[in-house]
């Protein structure tokens, strides 16, 4: 990846300042305070229950919910979020929104996505918010759906209000109750937020730089499942940059996506419905494609050889069956849509989905023979 040099831009103090006292806080008051009083376990217990809230609020709520609309969430759970979201300390949820709707849009390009990561690990995770920079200016023309909630709305107007009620008076009363305000304040005020701070942000820098690709190069996306397990499943980045209105980030059973488990579980207790999902077939067929391109980059290295040269006709047959079963799939699903608006009968329909089925089988066999053939070209 090549790294583009910065220009200079005026400095934000209000939130430079922010950054400096919260860090001054968190490692040299904090750890002051535990060997001089001591922190009661409870605190402790509250502050991690609020980190991992705050983490659920930022990416069920902001990025999931809010920034993506890959789901529908009863108000309730909007509240929920919009509260942890103002106690994350990451502006409201249309201001958040319309950033990361940006990123999304002009991923990478340095003039216009706010925390470009080719402007460098620094920019990308905390620095295009200390300076006023150009491409962090916040375009709310791509989040008009968003301000015509009138809960996004009001967190908005009283971000402040709610940013400081949740970040001091509510660990103030915590303390209050359990008798030991200074150590809550702390504790569930101070270091939470610098852990939850960065926890967020290594989203925007590490998870544009280390990891794989395997749906796609043509961004700097990466899926990582270190970053997945500090992150609550947000790691898997490239999968979010490619199927970025899919509710899931991590789209295989096994990886670590504790937001899409939270998701679902509201969706069990009915506030959460219309969960979106990128069919299983187009995922493949992202998967396969970036095989493709990867054998093609990799023939490209040994011209030549017999050997290459046996691989690459065996690659290139590879491909003629992969475009036939895309087209196969692409054709059916246009059936499958006929014969819905049609009300045809239902075994017309089943049949049409068993040949689906048949056609994902395909394409899983062939993502393993790619995988077998990608081995012989290492
Ligand atoms: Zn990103
Ligand atoms: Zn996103």
């Amino acid at each position: 990846m090549s790294l583009i040099r910065t220009p200079p831009a005026p400095m934000n103090w209000v939130t430079t300042m922010m950054f400096v006292l919260t860090t001054l806080g968190a490692v040299v008051l904090v750890p002051w305070y535990g060997i001089a009083h001591g922190y009661q376990a409870s605190t402790w217990v509250f502050f991690a229950v609020f980190l991992i809230a705050n983490g659920i609020g930022i990416t069920c709520g902001y990025h999931r919910l809010f920034a993506h609309s890959t789901y529908e969430a009863h108000p309730a759970l909007r509240i929920f979020y919009l509260l942890l979201g103002a106690m994350a300390l990451q502006n409201s949820a249309l201001k958040w929104s319309a950033d990361h709707r940006v990123h999304h849009r002009h991923i990478d390009d340095p003039d216009q996505d706010p925390y470009c990561a080719r402007r460098g690990f620094w920019f990308s995770h905390i620095g295009w918010m200390l300076r006023n920079y150009p491409s962090g200016e916040s375009d709310y023309s791509t989040v008009r759906d968003l301000q015509r909630d009138p809960l996004i709305v009001w967190q908005h107007r009283h971000y402040l209000a709610l940013a400081l009620a949740m970040n001091i008076a509510l660990p103030f009363a915590l303390g209050w109750l359990t008798g030991d305000i200074a150590g809550m304040l702390l504790l569930v005020g101070v270091l939470r937020l610098v852990v939850s701070h960065h926890v967020t942000f290594f989203i925007n820098s590490l998870a544009h730089m280390w990891g794989s690709q395997p749906y796609t190069d043509e961004n700097t996306a990466r899926d990582n499942f270190v970053l997945a397990f500090l992150t609550y499943g947000e790691g898997y980045h490239n999968f979010h940059h490619m199927f970025a209105h899919d509710y899931r980030n991590g789209v295989r059973p096994w990886q670590w996506d504790p937001s899409k488990w939270f998701i679902r579980a509201m969706q069990g207790l009915g506030l959460a419905r219309n969960l979106k999902r990128v069919p299983w077939f187009k995922i493949q067929r992202a998967m396969i494609d970036a095989q493709f391109r990867r054998a093609e980059q990799q023939l490209a290295r040994h011209p030549g050889r017999a050997q290459i040269e046996q691989l690459r006709k065996r690659i290139a047959e590879e491909y003629e069956s992969f475009c036939k079963v895309v087209s196969a799939w692409t054709d059916l699903r246009e059936q499958l849509n006929q014969a819905k608006r049609a009300v045809a009968e239902r075994w017309e329909h089943s049949t049409i989905q068993l040949r689906l089925r048949e056609l994902e089988y395909e394409l899983n066999f062939q993502h393993r023979r790619m995988r077998l053939l990608q081995a012989q070209l290492n």
